[in-house]
């Protein structure tokens, strides 16, 4: 049973759905596909890769999860944006496998919000630092488009909105110092199944929706 319509009906104008299908077999994203949707997420190379071999090319796939240097290759042909860049190594593997099948990837940072110990993504100084240093601007098969963030995994409301506001604070603050003549910088990919009303409130503008829609 896919739960696309209802989801969408919720989902505010301006706002683009990301239907997360990992685990969710060819069938189920099919089903969702007939239903009108295009863009979905997956958070494993070698799943994706074996789904996309059996579904419509039209497919816009998104890359969500923790992504390994050495797998970029295999999706650097198609993928529509790689979600969780979470290093500078990782950027500069982007761009050369871009380079290898000539396309601008386009890639969002994952900033690192939850107070709970997660391992990815780049603390805001971290990040910062990274945008300071300036080695990015040499890279011209990667575009970045924007922020990534997940918020803790707790039932706590008021947490889970100051931490999207920290990350949409973040976004502002380095749309202005950095990408302020790069109107591509304007993506906020936050909200999940259960926190996604939460992140339209605080400025999402890309939520990665699962087990809403596919459970
Ligand atoms: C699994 C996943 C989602 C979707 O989570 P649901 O709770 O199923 O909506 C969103 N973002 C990332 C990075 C994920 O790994």
């Amino acid at each position: 049973m896919v739960h696309l319509q209802e989801i969408k009906a919720d989902i505010r104008p301006g706002v683009e759905l990301v239907a997360v299908s990992k685990y969710h077999p060819a069938e189920a994203i099919r089903q969702a596909y007939a239903a009108g949707q295009r863009a979905f997420g997956e958070s494993r190379v070698q799943e994706l890769q074996a789904k996309r071999q059996e579904l419509p090319n039209d497919i816009e796939w998104h890359f969500i999860g923790h992504l390994q240097p050495n797998k970029v290759k295999y999706i650097a042909p198609y993928i529509s944006l790689i979600h969780a860049v979470d290093s500078f190594k990782l950027l500069l593997e982007i761009e050369k496998q871009a380079a290898k099948v000539g396309r601008i990837i386009p890639c969002l940072l994952e900033l690192r919000v939850a107070q709970e110990a997660t391992k990815y993504g780049f603390t805001p100084a971290e990040c910062t630092a990274m945008l300071a240093e300036g080695q990015w601007r040499n890279l011209h098969h990667v575009k970045l488009c924007g922020i990534m963030c997940m918020a803790s995994h707790t039932d706590a409301t008021a947490q889970i909105r100051q931490e999207f506001h920290t990350a949409y604070s973040y976004f502002q603050e380095v749309k202005a110092r950095f990408f302020a003549d790069a109107p591509a910088f304007c993506q906020r990919s936050w909200g999940m199944s259960h926190d996604y009303h939460l992140a339209m409130d605080e400025g999402a503008t890309m939520v990665r929706i699962g087990s809403a829609i596919f459970d």
